[in-house]
């Protein structure tokens, strides 16, 4: 059986076999000169080493993170999908310029392969036309690669019977692609201040200096790790955990009600201004608890779905004033540098004691 390695088109792979090393790691401090064209015009600077190394392998595309640990793979005789999405950036500033962001996932992964995901700049007139916008923090490859690499990824798509997006220029020429300026993105470690970090998954680094994990993609990380651990569990242990977990909630809202009495007293006596800070930050503090119930109670729903419904029952009245709190949070009159963050966590707070 001839396979998709046989074909004539399988020849662009010969072309882009040298230009493996594609991934850059995010630069250490912002330079008068574009990171992209140091780092896709003149290849990484000693002091920028790469990401990881996204390889063209004779069976399929793998991507190795800084520590050399292979940790993503796609298999090009393996039927797999291809995801697109955008996020144009302000015409003012970028002129036309969007992030195309790329999820390659195997149809079958017993068959082999895991995700790849990376992103490229692109012409935003010449995206594929109804992506949805998004911004995605995929490692990045150079556009004129990533053109190549498409017309490649076309052809495997088709022969696997994959929808291939719609409209859209997959073919702009080089010398436009060459020009498109990516924004500069550093993370900078919340715990050191260092800007020295190797990104470990979409939004989420570990400080190369003090070894801090974080990043904004960290609660996402964390959600699917503990989902994946829960899917290991055998059932009784479920259970166990779940009823830990409406323990846990009902003692963080009723916890999160008592600091909630504290903060209408407070507003109440007048004197607003004095003890602002304070109750900004009691505030804060009871979205946290409160937030962190939801958490329980959403796992517990996952752990043992049977019994959520009984279990819920006794914590309507605690979820009630949570709502109630949420929205006196909102209605507060706090000063403009503390207003935004509550305004957000209370509408957060209303949206999640809401549904259900
Ligand atoms: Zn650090």
């Amino acid at each position: 059986m001839a396979g998709l390695l046989d074909l004539p088109e399988a020849a662009v792979l010969k072309q882009l076999a040298p230009k493996r090393r594609l991934y850059a790691r995010w630069p250490a401090r912002k330079r008068a000169t574009s990171w992209w064209k140091r780092l896709m015009g003149q290849g990484p600077q000693k002091d920028d080493p790469p990401l990881g190394e996204l390889r063209l392998l004779e069976d399929g595309l793998a991507f190795r993170n800084s520590n050399g640990e292979q940790v993503s793979h796609i298999v090009w005789e393996a039927p797999f999908t291809v995801q697109l999405s955008a996020w144009p950036y302000d015409p003012s500033q970028q002129g036309n310029t969007a992030e195309l962001n790329l999820l390659l996932r195997p149809r079958d992964m017993a068959a082999g392969g895991t995700p790849l995901a990376l992103r490229t700049l692109w012409p935003t007139d010449s995206l594929p036309v109804g992506l949805s916008h998004k911004q995605e923090f995929f490692p990045f490859v150079d556009p004129v690669f990533f053109k190549a690499l498409w017309s490649w990824l076309s052809v495997c798509l088709s022969v696997h019977g994959s929808a291939l997006p719609r409209g859209g220029d997959m073919n702009v020429d080089d010398a436009i692609l060459g020009d498109l300026h990516s924004h500069n993105e550093v993370f900078t470690c919340v715990s050191c201040q260092s800007q020295d970090v190797t990104l470990l998954a979409a939004r989420v680094y570990r400080c190369n200096q003090c070894g801090y994990e974080g990043g904004p993609g960290m609660a996402d990380l964390l959600k699917q790790r503990r989902r994946m651990a829960i899917e290991r569990m055998p059932p009784d242990e479920r259970r166990e955990s779940a009823l830990n977990d409406y323990r846990e909630a009902r003692r963080l809202l009723l916890s999160a009600q008592g600091t909630m009495k504290a903060l209408y007293a407070y507003t109440y006596r007048g004197n607003r201004d004095e003890a602002e800070l304070e109750r900004s930050q009691e505030a804060m503090g009871i979205a946290r608890m409160v937030i962190e119930a939801l958490e329980h109670i959403e796992e517990a729903g996952i752990k043992d779905p049977e019994r959520f419904q009984d279990a819920m029952e006794p914590l309507e009245k605690e979820l009630t004033f949570a709502r109630g709190g949420a929205t006196f949070i909102l209605a507060s009159n706090y000063s403009d540098s503390v207003a935004s963050g509550l305004k957000i966590i209370g509408e957060t707070l209303i949206k999640a004691t809401s549904e259900g």
